[in-house]
């Protein structure tokens, strides 16, 4: 079976690996973002595909952050994580001779992508959660994109409305309450001592601190609410929820599961599962793979 390279653009680090939805990763790497410019993300690539270049593969599936426009394939709008990339597309960070080609979409979507693979859905919903809250809908095994590229946009569904300032210019979405970033902002808006420490640290204050604890616990009631929200409108039947914080053990799966169950019909709850991400932090590389198998 062929071989492909995924990669998996994050905010400070980009995850790539060689393989196949069959076989697995045969090779799976990390290189750090050293600084936030478009330089240094060029220079990641070359970092990267020096590391691999005694691999054989196909072509490359890209995972990206920001919403990409479906009519030109570029970025779109603000890229709040990484706000000099926008307005061009994904494949011009590869070098001009680069002789592959190159496979790319929304990086939410590749992890869904990924996680419908392996469990059987008609309509999947994944959800990831880590600086930001991003969103992917799986139907029928084809990444639903909406009419311009921008569907599943969990992360900026309004949980208050007029809340908190996000980083899309808008006001009050999911991601300002539940996201990593949302709630050391709301925690350094308090002064809590806690703000800037790192995940684990703010997870394991948020079972004795009681500030920790609240903010914390508002951000996974807005997400269930969210989700909630979600199975009243596309009925799905697998939700998978991963990104770097619910590695990490932020929320719990079981108590999101049970909520949200308590918050939709019958008739929604009938096929539904709620899942955590099987392939963790690498189910957007594995997206990519699948995303070129399927192309
Ligand atoms: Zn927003």
């Amino acid at each position: 079976m062929k071989q492909y390279l995924g990669i998996d653009m994050g905010a400070s680090s980009f995850k790539y690996g060689i393989g196949n939805s069959r076989d697995g990763l045969l090779h799976f790497g990390t290189v750090r973002i050293h600084e936030k410019s478009l330089e240094a993300v060029r220079q990641n690539i070359l970092a990267l595909l020096e590391d691999v270049k005694d691999f054989h593969f196909e072509g490359v599936g890209l995972g990206t952050p920001g919403t990409i426009d479906r009519k030109t394939g570029k970025i779109f709008g603000v890229n709040p994580n990484l706000k000099f990339f926008t307005d061009m597309s994904p494949a011009e960070l590869f070098p001009k001779d680069f002789p592959l080609p190159v496979l790319y979409d929304n990086d939410a979507n590749l992890m869904a992508l990924a996680e419908s693979s392996y469990e059987p859905c008609r309509l999947c919903f994944g959800v990831t959660v880590g600086s930001g809250i991003g969103g992917g809908i799986i139907v029928d095994g084809k990444i639903f994109h909406g009419a311009g590229g921008f569907a599943a946009e969990i992360g900026h569904t309004i949980a208050v409305l007029d809340g908190i300032a996000c980083n899309c210019g808008m006001q009050g979405c999911l991601e300002t309450y539940a996201s990593v970033d949302g709630i050391r902002r709301r925690l350094q808006k308090a002064q809590s001592p806690f703000a800037d420490m790192d995940l684990p640290t703010i997870i394991a204050q948020s079972k004795s601190d009681a500030f920790v604890k609240k903010t914390v616990a508002e951000g996974e009631t807005h997400l269930i609410q969210a989700l909630a929200n979600i199975c009243n409108i596309l009925n799905p039947d697998l939700i998978v929820l991963g990104g770097g914080a619910m590695d990490l053990g932020l929320y719990d799966i079981d108590k999101i599961r049970e909520e949200v169950f308590l918050r939709i019909s019958l008739a929604h709850r009938k096929e539904l599962k709620i899942e955590l991400a099987r392939f963790g932090n690498r189910a957007g590389v594995m997206g990519g793979i699948i995303l070129c198998e399927r192309s």
